[in-house]
């Protein structure tokens, strides 16, 4: 399969989502915009990079809401320069960071964060950890988060273990986008891509034969072609 080509854009009325990078092992980085609010989804490494090309600082500072799907450095790899960043710029305003229950990665960055700036942070962090399945609206967007299947090696390099993961379903002015975040085929996933009008669905599985890490490129494609739009990311480049 060829290279993406990033940033991959999609837009509809007020709600459009920038898609700056997604390859596995790399980064991923992804800003959700519905009307003035400002949402990132899976903080990977250079983040900040994208943002300020992207947005005037005051956006960056009303960024509101975080959505982790899973503790990957290659999802949760700028969430230390943001946090770090948001403070220098003087962000006032609150900022939620939605993260699966169990999802070590970051409690513990939040709380080695804490434990260095906690006397000259200028803004609350709250961290919410997600642990069923309930929607929740946050600046006017429905947000339904569901469980998907990802696991990940321990040392040995033949176990595995199932890592926290979610996806998220973001739904504004009845459009909906679904990011599944890193998933093997799941039902979860089939049910909430159904019929929305964009599904991101990641292809990171570089073989024909199913994981239960990530999604082949006929899986992908197979959930993609139930929603109005998709686009395949996480595809391995090498
Ligand atoms: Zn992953």
């Amino acid at each position: 399969m060829k290279k993406n080509k990033y940033p991959i854009c999609w837009a509809k009325e007020n709600f459009s989502i920038k898609i700056f990078c997604s390859i596995p092992n790399i980064a991923t980085g992804i800003l959700i915009k519905a009307d003035n609010a400002h949402f990132i989804v899976d903080p990977g490494d250079g983040i900040l990079r994208d943002l300020n090309k992207d947005l005037k600082i005051k956006d960056i500072l009303n960024i509101s809401d975080v959505f982790v799907t899973h503790g990957h450095h290659d999802h949760v790899g700028g969430v230390w320069s943001l946090l770090t960043y948001l403070r220098v710029m003087n962000k006032k305003t609150p900022m939620v960071i939605h993260y699966p229950k169990g999802c070590l990665e970051i409690v513990h960055i939040y709380n080695a964060f804490m434990k260095v700036y906690s006397r000259s942070i200028t803004y609350d962090i709250i961290l919410r950890e997600i642990t069923g399945d309930k929607s929740f609206t946050s600046k006017k967007v429905l947000v339904k988060p569901f469980p998907v299947i990802h696991k990940e090696y321990l040392s040995d390099n033949k176990t595995t273990r199932q890592v926290p993961s979610l996806g998220y379903k973001f739904t504004f002015n009845n459009f909906k986008i679904c990011y599944g975040g890193d998933t093997a085929y799941c039902e979860d996933l089939v049910k909430h891509a159904k019929g929305s009008d964009l599904a991101i669905l990641e292809a990171g599985h570089d073989d024909d034969t199913p994981d239960d890490m990530h999604m082949t490129l006929s899986e992908a494609n197979s959930i993609g072609r139930s929603a109005k739009e998709y686009f395949l990311v996480h595809v391995p480049e090498k």
